[in-house]
């Protein structure tokens, strides 16, 4: 049995350091210990990432206009297809999107070729989505993109200011490094701002659920009580900044929290109670997401809460600053190799001519891109507009993820070469590509990713590719090989291209720019491999890298000043109106990634909150006509959805929340992605996710059911349905319309589809509506399909338990006959803890039962909530909701 292998989860920006070890069975997954990340926690989506190894969904051959063909001549039809474009209609019609899952050695080549090779700066980024708005923000107020603390900070502060920012579901380490720190400190305060009520406010001190769209109103004010109230660090503010004047003018309408308070929608005393903690709290971090970045005024967002840092010098220092919590794995990587069409590489700036020489001689390439390309929104609008000729995207599914989605789709079926690099298939992006190129996955892949804290961090090889994947900057390399730039493309390991990467970033740099790793860029192969996380810079050999950054109050700015910036709250652009009246927020569950490909398929988290929903306050959905557990038309001026109806109780008046990971293939209409608006922060681009006026109708049907197989459907063709992949069990969830004069045979063919040799029994009741019908092979279950009138269905838990079964009791078939199981405890009811599969029945009895009143004691008995945390507010609620009973 082989050694455990270090190597990082894929998934968020917090980027915890895993341990992977190959096994008989697959392989065996654990936190890393040594990994300063995480220090061997990981949350549910890291843990499961073993499940995701399988071959389920994968591309596994190179793919032109349907047809399977040999990677030489889809290599070759890609460099064509370009080199054509290029020369008809010139480099800028031509455009790659990239993505925050690719290693940095992947974005350092692509960006190499798009703007030193074609040269054109249209390379964007799904990354554009998710912190362009801070990567902005910081480069206003800091003169580069710099992060200037760590994660520790977020320990040893004594105030965490956490906004926009679900961090419990969305950074689920990073909440638990604050929660154990509170927990060794209770002196630690830890204050939301979030217009939701989220399991990360359920454990705050505070929370400020401040109406969308309104933190800079809320920072504002702040700044204007700092400076009023004598909190202003005059010397620091003197010798190290610029532009106070200009934004204590800007926030001089928020000088009163009234005002604020009017503004937020939240009461002055809570406002009030917030800016004298601030105040009074030298040790403070405010860590921000994407609650800030993905707004219309999202740098300004950004910038509000920078300026109160500067004004208090605040930054730099252990458990104070801005810190930026970046969404995915690389997202930090790619802004370091440039992959953004606002960048250059390294840092450098695209609209400097110097900048541009120094990168141009240092590829030695023909060209350099000059000026700005084409930023994510942009670049698909221009494609719809046909001035796109020819596209490649890496790794994402900008047809499920970016706004106005249905128009994304649109625009790529008008453009005439569609290329996708993905390690799977089929996505809804790629099947509209004309050439798919099989990619590595991870556990395949080999290279560096950096993650929000700065830390760069080896991700390495478990097992060997599937199929014929191959690496993305293999594939870039020989595309460019292709096109006529062999010699500069001729990579044969990452390890050569990191160390070109890190040499142009000291290429010219005397100590200009904070992003310098030219102290790595002599790695020899084994050092690479052997590459322990390093925090940049290192500008040296021998260096072992900074926690934190600006503590000297050096910045970036020519001058080496900050700039404080005049930031002037504004609405959203787009209000609600009485066509619209509801904001649609959007976001992450707690135990799904992005458009589900890889977390999809892992049983272990399609469990929690399985179906796609919209959340809404229950006035509200009175209003609307809706019922909780039924079916909602959810529509805004850009498209529409059919999803489930939920009141959790975290949602305020007059806004509505739906999750961002459905789609085409996971059911009929749910990609949430359609319905946002395309409207941008006019400074970085980033889209408003948050804020989009929207309206809720009841979606009408004639019936719900719940059909579980062993084999899809070819074509699940019902008024509503999405699919739940249980492991070696399907489960749709259905709704239609027209009531079938005869069930059985309406069923029969549907069921037999699934296994034709299957054995059934039925039940039928025409008074209620209810029918169900049991297919049965060799006395295992092959097929279960139960429809009712109302959305109330037997327990999938206890269904699925069902099929795990090599045989059927008499129990259960009378169970599947009754749509209920026959003796109790079957029924554990909906997953609560993903991590050891705990239902919210088997947690609500052991505590009753067992008199339990603290969470330890539930960890001690079940598990639950002993691993990621992330259940713990869930299980906490269940506590309260037991002693209020008694
Ligand atoms: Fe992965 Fe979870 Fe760590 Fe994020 S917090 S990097 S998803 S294990």
């Amino acid at each position: 049995m082989s050694a455990a292998l270090r190597t990082t989860c894929p998934y968020c920006g917090v980027g915890c350091g895993v341990l992977a070890k190959a096994t008989a069975a697959g392989c065996e997954i654990s936190g890393d210990p040594e990994h300063p990340a995480n220090r061997g926690r990981l949350c549910s989506k890291g843990a499961a990432l073993a499940a995701t190894l399988g071959a389920e969904g994968r591309l596994l051959h190179p793919v032109l206009d349907g047809q399977q063909v040999a990677w030489d001549t889809a290599l070759s039809a890609v460099a064509t297809g370009f080199t054509r474009a290029i020369s008809a209609h010139g480099p800028d019609s031509v455009a790659f999107y990239v993505s925050g899952q690719l290693l940095t050695e992947d974005y350092y080549v692509a960006n190499k070729l798009m703007k030193g090779f074609i040269g054109s700066a249209n390379i964007d980024t799904n990354s554009r989505l998710c912190m362009a708005s801070a990567v902005a923000a910081h480069s206003r107020a800091f003169g580069e993109d710099l992060v200037p603390g760590c994660y520790e900070d977020l320990e040893v502060a004594d105030l965490v200011v956490l906004v926009g920012s679900n961090t419990a579901w969305c950074h689920p380490v990073l909440f638990q490094r604050i929660a154990q720190a509170k927990e060794r400190r209770p002196a630690l305060k830890v204050v939301v701002v979030d217009p939701r009520r989220t399991p990360t406010s359920d454990n705050a001190d505070l929370h400020l659920p401040l109406r969308s769209g309104t933190d800079v109103w809320l920072f504002n004010g702040l700044l204007a009580f700092l400076h009023r109230n004598g909190y202003a660090d005059a010397p620091y503010v003197s010798s190290r900044t610029r532009g106070l004047d200009a934004a204590l003018a800007a926030a001089q309408s928020c000088d009163a929290a009234a005002a604020v308070a009017r503004a937020c929608g939240i009461d002055t005393e809570r406002i009030l109670e917030f800016y004298r903690l601030f105040a009074a709290t030298p040790r403070v971090v405010t860590a921000f997401s994407q609650g800030v970045n993905q707004s219309s005024s999202g740098t300004d967002k950004a910038n509000s809460i920078i300026n109160c840092h500067l004004l208090t010098g605040r930054l730099g220092q252990p458990g104070m600053g801005p810190l930026s919590l970046t969404g995915q794995p690389n997202a930090m990587g790619g802004r370091e190799v440039g992959g953004m069409s606002t960048m250059l590489a390294a840092h450098l700036q695209l609209s400097n001519p110097g900048h541009q020489q120094l990168v141009r001689e240092f590829w030695a390439s023909p060209r350099i891109a000059t000026r700005a390309g084409l930023k994510a929104v942009e670049l698909f609008k221009a494609m719809y507009e046909r001035r796109i000729k020819a596209v490649w995207i890496m790794a994402t599914n900008p047809v499920v993820s970016l706004p106005d989605a249905d128009r994304v789709r649109a625009a790529l079926a008008r453009c005439p070469l569609v290329v996708v690099s993905d390690c799977v298939a089929p996505t809804d992006t790629s099947e509209l590509a004309h050439v798919l190129l099989p990619a590595a996955a991870w556990g395949e892949k080999d290279g560096t990713v950096t993650n929000s804290e700065r830390c760069i961090s080896r991700q390495r090889a478990v097992r060997a590719a599937q199929g014929e994947a191959r690496p993305d900057w293999w594939i870039v390399s020989e595309v460019g090989k292709r096109m006529g730039f062999a010699p500069s493309f001729d990579y044969r390991t990452p390890c050569e291209i990191f160390c070109e990467h890190a040499r142009l970033s000291g290429a010219g740099n005397n100590d200009t720019r904070s992003f310098n790793i030219s102290g790595l860029a002599s790695l020899s192969a084994v050092q690479y491999e052997q590459l322990p996380p390093t925090q940049w810079p290192v500008p040296t050999p021998g260096h072992t890298g900074m926690a934190r950054l600006l503590g000297d109050g050096r910045f970036r700015h020519s001058d080496g000043k900050a700039r404080f910036v005049a930031t002037v709250a504004r609405a959203a652009i787009h209000e609600c109106d009485r066509e619209f009246p509801f904001v649609l927020n959007t976001g992450r569950v707690r135990d799904q990634w992005h458009s589900m490909t890889r977390t999809g398929y892992v049983p272990a988290l399609v469990e929690y909150l399985p179906e796609p929903f919209v959340d809404l306050h229950p006035q509200d959905a009175l209003l609307a006509g809706v019922r909780v557990g039924e079916l909602a038309r959810l529509t805004t001026s850009w498209g529409s959805m059919v999803v489930r109806v939920r009141t959790s109780g975290e949602i305020a008046r007059g806004t509505v929340f739906a999750p961002i990971h459905w789609s085409g293939m996971s059911a009929s209409e749910a990609r949430v992605g359609a319905l946002v608006s395309p409207a941008v922060d006019p400074i970085s681009g980033e889209p408003e996710f948050k804020h989009t006026p929207a309206r809720v109708e009841p979606f009408v049907v004639d019936w719900y059911g719940v059909l579980c197989t062993r084999r899809a459907l070819a074509t699940p063709d019902f008024a509503w349905w999405t699919l739940v992949r249980c492991g070696g069990t399907l489960r749709y969830e259905l709704a239609g319309r027209g009531t079938p004069a005869d069930w059985s045979a309406w069923a029969r063919p549907l069921l037999q589809a699934t296994d034709p040799h299957a054995d059934y029994l039925e039940y039928r009741d025409v008074g209620t509506g209810s029918y169900r019908s049991v297919f049965l092979c060799d006395d295992r279950l092959a097929a279960y399909l139960c429809v009712a009138r109302r959305a109330e269905l037997p327990p999938r838990r206890w269904l699925v338990s069902l099929f795990e079964k090599r045989s059927l009791a008499e129990l259960d078939r009378l169970g599947l006959l009754a749509g209920r199981p026959m003796s109790k405890g079957q029924d554990q009811g909906p997953l609560v803890c993903s991590c050891f599969g705990v239902g919210r029945n088997t947690l609500r009895e052991t505590i009753a039962r067992d008199h339990i009143t603290r969470l330890e004691e539930v960890g001690a008995r079940l598990q639950a909530g002993t691993n990621c945390g992330s259940c713990v507010a869930e299980i906490r609620a269940l506590l309260q909701a037991s002693a209020a009973s008694t």
